[in-house]
């Protein structure tokens, strides 16, 4: 008897938490960004590609837990580029915008994770940058934007960029850059796990609210 309760128990929350997973069947590519030769911004031995990589990590990991198919353009400490690219920088990125334009994965939404640096070490913040190629990727800002600054109290606002990946990748998607290594506050707090981990967090609740805000606009 205790066996049947239990495992009914067990079928009922199996059920409700499938119904309750909000990011169900969403396809999200992230881009950790640089990564094996090209190490991004950095301070000492402290390198951006790093933590690049250590937040999109997490991230993925908040976002499969609401349900998200999550591919990573990079799950080590590699680049893109081929041995025969003569430009490497642009290689690497040409193969990144491949790889979420991938028609078979059926990307709807691709995220580029970075740490920004300035000259001025008291510039600090994390801000949110999109391209107008598609007419969501405004939107996904403003959402992503609105998250980082109600949960980490930033001054920074959504901003356009031109740069090569953006303006040539025609699937929705951000550049988020988490903060400034240049910052010895924010450099301090990007490698804790914790900061991390609140970072994902902000992300994936942008990323749910992204998804409800077109549902409704289909809809309605
Ligand atoms: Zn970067």
């Amino acid at each position: 008897m205790v066996f049947i309760i239990g495992l009914s128990i067990f079928i009922v929350s199996t059920v409700k938490a499938e119904n309750y997973l909000p990011l169900l069947g969403k396809v999200i590519v992230i881009d950790p960004g640089h990564g094996g030769r090209d190490p991004g911004t950095m301070y000492g031995n402290i390198y951006e590609k790093d933590i690049n990589l250590e937040i999109s990590k997490k991230l993925e990991k908040t976002l499969m837990e609401q349900g998200a198919i999550v591919y990573m353009i990079r799950e080590s400490d590699v680049d893109l580029s081929s041995k025969y690219d003569k430009q490497k920088k642009r290689g690497d990125l040409y193969r990144r915008i491949l790889f979420i334009e991938d028609e078979k994965k059926k990307t709807d939404i691709y995220l580029s994770i970075h740490i920004n640096w300035y000259k001025n070490s008291s510039w600090s913040g994390a801000e949110v940058l999109y391209h107008n190629i598609n007419p969501n990727n405004k939107l996904l800002g403003e959402i992503v934007m609105k998250h980082l600054k109600k949960d980490f109290d930033t001054k920074r606002s959504l901003k356009k960029t031109s740069l090569y990946l953006y303006r040539n990748t025609t699937v929705p998607g951000v550049l988020i850059e988490c903060g400034f290594l240049s910052n010895p506050n924010e450099r301090y707090l990007l490698r804790q796990e914790s900061y991390q981990e609140k970072l994902s967090g902000s992300i994936t609740d942008a990323v749910i609210e992204y998804f409800q805000a077109l549902s409704s606009s289909a809809s309605g």
